[in-house]
C-alpha cells in the first residue's frame, strides 16, 4: 500500500493505529490495520462479504475492543474512555445501516424530533432543525409519512436525516444501499455526497462496485482483514 495514499497524515480525525481484532473463536477479523482518515473526507471501506469491514466500523465506535493496536478519534484513544465518555464519543458519530432502523410508529418527522430529543436539545430547535434536514434529504413534503408509508430509498433518505441531523463530526453508513434498487442507490450515494460537501467526514461500507463506481473519492479495500490498496479516486477493482 503507498503511503501517498494514506492522507490524512497531520493529524487525522480517525486513526487506526496497527489495529487487529480476533473474536473469541479465533477468527481474525481485522489484522495490523493502519489507516487514517482526516476530517471532511470521505471514505469507502470496500471488500467482499467477511472482509472486516463492519469490524472496523464497531472499533471505532467502541463496540468492539481491538485485540491489539489503538483506535483514536481526534487524538483520544476510544477504548480508554470510561463508558459515559464513549456515549459522547459515539455522539460525535452518526449511524445509517442497511435496515434503516426506523420507529415505526413515529412519523418521518418525529423519527428526527426523537433523536433530537435523546440529546436534549430544545423543542424550539426541533420545529427549525427537522424541516431543514427533510429538506436536505428531498423528503421536505414527507414530513408526516409514517415509514411504512415511504419506499426503501425514501426511508434511507430518512435514516441519513436522522443521523445527520445532531451534526456529528462522522457519518458512518454501513452497506446503506444494501436494500435499494440501483435508482435509490444513485440516489443516496449523491445524498451521502451533499453531507460531506457540508464539511462532515463520511465513512461508507459497500461490497458493490457499482457505488463505489459513483463517488470518486477515496476508497480502501479490505481482503480477509487487510488493507490491501488504498486508491484516491476510485479505480476500484475486486
Ligand atoms: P464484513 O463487514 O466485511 O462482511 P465483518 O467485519 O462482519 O466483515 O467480519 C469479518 C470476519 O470476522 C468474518 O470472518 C466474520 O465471520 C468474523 N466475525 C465478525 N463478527 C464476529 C463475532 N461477533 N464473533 C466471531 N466472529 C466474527
Amino acid at each position: 500500500m503507498s503511503q501517498d495514499n494514506n492522507k490524512a497524515t497531520d493529524r487525522p480525525l480517525i486513526h487506526f493505529d496497527d489495529v487487529s481484532k480476533v473474536y473469541f473463536n479465533r477468527s481474525v477479523a481485522v489484522k495490523n490495520i493502519d489507516l487514517r482518515i482526516g476530517s471532511s473526507e470521505f471514505v469507502s471501506l470496500v471488500g467482499h462479504s467477511g472482509a472486516g469491514k463492519t469490524t472496523l466500523l464497531k472499533l471505532l465506535l467502541a463496540e468492539e475492543k481491538p485485540s491489539n493496536g489503538k483506535v483514536l478519534f481526534d487524538d483520544t484513544h476510544v477504548h480508554n474512555l470510561s463508558s459515559r465518555g464513549q456515549t459522547k464519543h459515539r455522539r460525535r458519530i452518526g449511524m445509517v445501516f442497511q435496515d434503516f432502523r426506523l420507529l415505526e410508529h413515529k412519523t418521518a418527522f418525529e423519527n428526527i424530533a426523537f433523536a433530537m430529543e435523546a440529546l436534549g436539545r430544545s423543542d424550539d430547535e426541533i420545529e427549525a432543525d427537522v424541516p431543514y434536514v427533510l429538506d436536505l434529504v428531498g423528503l421536505g413534503d414527507k414530513n408526516w409519512h409514517f415509514p411504512r408509508e415511504l419506499s426503501g430509498g425514501e426511508k434511507q433518505r430518512l435514516a441519513i436525516a436522522r443521523a445527520v441531523v445532531n451534526q456529528p463530526e462522522v457519518v458512518i453508513a454501513d452497506e446503506p444501499t444494501g436494500n435499494l434498487d440501483p435508482v435509490n442507490t444513485f440516489e443516496i450515494v449523491q445524498i451521502l455526497k451533499k453531507v460531506n460537501e457540508l464539511g462532515t467526514t463520511v465513512l461508507l461500507s459497500t461490497h458493490d462496485k457499482e457505488v463505489v463506481d459513483l463517488l470518486e473519492h477515496r476508497v480502501v479495500t479490505l481482503e480477509d482483514g487487510e488493507v490491501v490498496k488504498d486508491q484516491e479516486a476510485s479505480s476500484y477493482q475486486l
